[in-house]
């Protein structure tokens, strides 16, 4: 018999759609986007339309397994199945025998986006690590730097909805590649189009979005904070700002103004390289085109002045009074919007119990670093490693796999599949994937809460996140009831904060409704984020801003030239700027191991400028050497004019999936830097240089 099953799809991406899974005798047999979800609209990206291939791979880890190779060596032959029993045993006397020697401390979790779910990837685990006392792991790897850039400005991460996208007149997507990571945003900028508006993308990377744009300004990397205050010299200089706006709901304008004063638009072409004329052009149609709303993504943050680039794009909607308008502002991120209670889901008061203060916080984007470093005190013992892949997405990869191929390191890994992390670990163990488990998902690009609902049995030994933590805490002798709340429990404590947007929004009720909105104050029927203040302690817009102050940054925003670009101070060695993109097909590293998925995206690669080429004598097709002081790949040249002079693009893949002839196995992070940005702690994927050469 068929049933059809509502479920959500929790992967690292703005849209959270609304998946319906048609299963038949326990199996499975269709994946569909809802076509009554406001935002899903009855498709879904080609990522996960294909998804049943990746749930029923024959390449699914099926049942735990020990170690049986060096470590370092991958494949399944490296590895002898196990029982459960032996497998949660081994762990617990592992994290036992840590605690006691090192101290709870030196056991490190690992996890990010390999789950957006409230349940799976937020909440057990952070329960059971808490009551352990393990180092707390700061997750920094994508998000952070625009989060302090946004938060120094708005005081909250909310922004403008996706369905509101219709009512906007100019769209700038500002290191935005909305078909390739945000598709379901797409139809109502289409629908806006239609209605006259225009697409305007700054990326330095040609994306399939820039190529359906009616305008791409490809600006170069790292340089975002000049151009956004090249912006506000004209719109300031013209007289064209919202004095109202601003005198009611900012403080900081005048520091704003001598600041813009010092960026005419030919000092800003000759650091963004985008014509002066062109600042012009945009500066003018952006204020006179209302509503204009920005579409900023996490790209734009990845540059050591990344969260200055968002602080300084951030003030253009607040001078240009944007956000007064139905369609017009800005949305980096919506998740601030939720209101969760995320201390009763994830209780850190449970750090007392161990440790009787809070644990130490180690930062994720330097995981190399703190697996070598030998002064680290207690030194990192054990790794446990879930919903996340480190040997492939953590910046300085040769760093980071001499850190895991430590014999004295425990490594735990909590996967779908083998991967470059699996090839580090002395215990593997299966993990669900979303249709084998039940969640709550939120969103950063919409404003619906929905509930996941199992489609299937987990597959063979699979074990979901959660269950695994309940599981662990019972071997520890862990005897707080908390720690063997059910799904149901973790879900009912994560809606329970009596916020306002989630009155009404109960367990029960998504039972029946499947989804629903968070109740927004509405303005004549329309949600507008910041039209009657700002959520900033004063209740103001901060254009200059104390905090950054404090931390030696310069109030407003400043550019400067990020010391790894070419025109920062490392400039010589190594002559090209490095975008370590991501593939439109994959998701980070997810996806990246299933053949239907390969067979839609070109793999090994780096793409180049044709004067880039010839000053190299590169031809189409030639094998290139791509390296700097970190590390080297082996890749094919695709002279494609994607990237301007002095840029060059290669993709994230798995180590063994994307390089030619590179032995040991690596990836493009094999070139990228450990050196964190700005603010927030997180790592500058786009500060990159390297040089290239024919192999
Ligand atoms: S990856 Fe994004 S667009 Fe694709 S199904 Fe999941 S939420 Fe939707």
């Amino acid at each position: 018999m068929k049933q059809v099953v509502h479920t959500v799809c929790p992967h690292d991406c703005p849209d959270a759609c609304s998946v319906l899974v048609t299963v038949e005798d326990g199996k499975a047999i269709r994946v569909a986007g809802n076509a009554r979800h406001p935002v899903t609209r009855g498709f879904l990206c080609g990522k996960v339309a294909k998804y049943l291939e990746r749930v029923y791979s024959p390449e699914r880890l099926l049942y735990p397994m020990r170690r049986v190779a060096p470590k370092g060596t991958g494949g399944a032959a490296a590895f002898a199945r196990i029982s459960w029993d032996e497998a949660l045993d081994e762990v617990a006397g592992r994290l036992k025998r840590a605690s006691e020697e090192f101290g709870p401390e030196s056991i490190l979790p690992y996890s990010y986006g390999g789950t957006l779910g409230q349940v799976q990837g937020n909440g057990m685990d952070r329960r059971f690590f808490h009551r352990l006392g393990a180092s707390q792991l700061e997750r920094t790897i994508c998000s952070e730097a625009g989060e302090v850039g946004l938060l120094s400005v708005t005081g909250a991460k909310w922004g403008v909805a996706p369905e509101d996208y219709v009512h906007a007149r100019y769209i700038l997507a500002w290191g935005a590649n909305i078909h390739g990571n945000n598709i379901h945003l797409w139809p109502f900028i289409e629908e806006a189009r239609r209605n006259g508006a225009k697409l305007v993308v700054i990326d330095p990377f040609r994306t399939r979005t820039a190529n359906a744009a009616d305008w791409h300004l490809p600006v170069r990397p790292g340089t975002d904070v000049a151009l956004a205050l090249g912006l506000m010299h004209v719109i300031v200089g013209e007289q064209l700002h919202d004095a109202e706006f601003l005198a009611q709901h900012a403080t900081g304008f005048d520091e704003v103004r001598k600041r813009a004063a010092a960026y005419p638009p030919e000092r800003v072409e000759a650091i963004t390289g985008i014509a002066a004329g062109d600042i012009v052009r945009l500066a003018r149609e952006y204020v006179e085109s209302q509503p204009a709303v920005i579409r900023l993504n996490y790209g734009v943050q990845r540059s050591e002045n990344g969260a200055t680039a968002v602080r300084a794009i951030s003030m253009l909607p607040v001078i240009t009074g944007a956000w007064r308008r139905r369609g017009g502002g800005m949305t980096l991120s919506t998740s601030g919007t939720f209101g969760l209670n995320k201390r009763a889901l994830q209780r850190p008061e449970l750090m007392t119990t161990a440790l009787g203060r809070p644990a130490r916080s180690l930062n994720m984007s330097l995981l190399g670093k703190l697996l070598t470093d030998s002064s680290l005190t207690p030194p990192v013992k054990v790794l446990f490693v879930y919903a996340c892949n480190p040997a492939a997405v953590c910046p300085n990869q040769n760093l980071v796999l001499e850190g895991l191929r430590r014999d004295d390191l425990y490594t735990v890994v909590h996967e779908q599949f083998l991967t470059d992390t699996t090839d580090y670990a002395d215990l593997v163990l299966p993990a669900t994937t979303f249709l084998e488990h039940k969640d709550l998902v939120t969103s950063y690009g919409h404003h619906y809460v929905q509930l996941s609902e199992a489609a299937i049995e987990p597959l063979g030994e699979c074990c979901s996140n959660a269950e695994l933590f309940r599981l662990l805490a019972a071997r520890m002798g862990f005897d707080e009831s908390c720690l063997q709340a059910t799904d149901e429990e973790m879900i009912d404590a994560v809606l329970s904060g009596g916020e306002a947007v989630l009155s009404g929004i109960t367990q029960p009720a998504l039972e029946r409704e499947h989804w629903m909105r968070l109740r927004l104050p509405l303005t004549d029927g329309a949600y507008l984020p910041f039209a009657d203040g700002f959520a900033t302690p004063g209740g103001k817009a901060q254009l200059a801003s104390a905090a950054f102050a404090a931390r030696g940054l310069d109030p407003v925003a400043e550019w400067s030239a990020p010391a790894e670009s070419r025109q920062g101070e490392q400039a010589s060695s190594f002559p090209l700027e490095l975008l370590a993109r991501k593939h439109d097909n994959f998701l980070n590293s997810t996806f990246c191991n299933l053949p239907g998925h390969q067979k839609m995206e070109r793999r090994g690669e780096l793409q180049m400028n044709q004067a880039d080429a010839r000053t190299r004598c590169i031809a189409d097709g030639d094998l290139l050497r791509v390296f700097n002081s970190r590390g080297e790949l082996r890749l094919r040249a695709r002279v494609d004019g994607s990237v301007g002079p002095g840029v060059v693009a290669a993709h994230l893949d798995w180590s063994r999936g994307g390089a030619e002839e590179s032995s040991p196995a690596r990836n493009v992070n094999a070139l990228t830097s450990d050196r964190l940005g700005d603010m927030g702690g997180g790592p500058t994927f786009y500060s990159v240089l390297v040089e290239v050469e024919k192999a």
